[in-house]
């Protein structure tokens, strides 16, 4: 006989993230789940997201880590209020981790949530949170055959951002080809160009974000 022991965490963890999700809409709270390698720049990503958004939107970062809490930290110096969630050794987060970090949050006065997603290019892909949207980041020195190791990704993201996009003449990155395959793959995303750090290409990524925290707000 064979167990199959991947399926009831799947089943329970959709369950939950089902909770998750109709409490975020009922609060017209717009929730993203930002996935990526480590190193890429999920975090400078999200700091820049909130230079461009904070001024509209009350934002609250939900930070997975395996260990630590340096970009929960990160994120506090700004006046934003963030959760840091260590999960302990897993490399991805679960609908239940998530459950408990909002219990910290008072939904009723945010407008997005930023969910920091262990980095990771696999398995935060096979696990639902709640979240209106998937969105990966990958960094221009990654290369560019990770959708070709990692297809899964680039399928399930709303959206792509290339980040670290000023290195692009330093790497031997490939944009075109990058951008036929992720297209193959996925022909819906649309894909940012940024510098997360120098606060470059933010102005589209946060046209699209607004255009989405707006459709469940006006939807709430
Ligand atoms: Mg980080
Ligand atoms: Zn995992």
């Amino acid at each position: 006989m064979e167990i199959d022991i991947k399926k009831p965490i799947l089943d329970r963890n959709e369950r939950l993230a089902q909770d998750n999700r109709k409490l975020f809409d009922e609060k017209g709270v717009f929730v993203l789940d930002l996935m990526a390698s480590p190193g890429a720049g999920k975090t400078s990503t999200i700091l820049a997201t909130i230079a461009a958004l904070r001024d509209r939107y009350n934002i609250a970062v939900i930070e997975g880590d395996i260990a630590s809490k340096v970009d929960a930290e990160k994120i506090s110096a700004h006046g934003i209020p963030a959760v840091q969630i260590n999960t302990g050794g897993a490399c991805h987060l679960e609908s239940d981790m998530i459950q408990r970090a909002i219990e910290a949050l008072d939904l009723d006065e945010l407008d997005l949530v930023i969910i920091e997603n262990v980095g990771n290019l696999v398995c935060p892909t096979e696990f639902y949170l709640g979240e209106h949207a998937k969105v990966m980041i990958l960094s221009v020195p990654e290369g560019h055959d990770k959708p070709y190791k990692y297809p899964n990704i680039f399928q399930i993201a709303e959206a792509v951002i290339l980040n670290k996009y000023d290195t692009l003449s330093v790497f031997d990155f490939d944009e075109a080809e990058f951008r036929a395959v992720v297209t193959s793959l996925n022909h819906a995303a649309p894909m940012f160009p940024m510098s997360a750090t120098k606060g470059e290409g933010v102005d589209a990524w946060a046209e699209w974000l607004t255009a989405r925290i707006e459709a469940v707000k006006s939807s709430s």
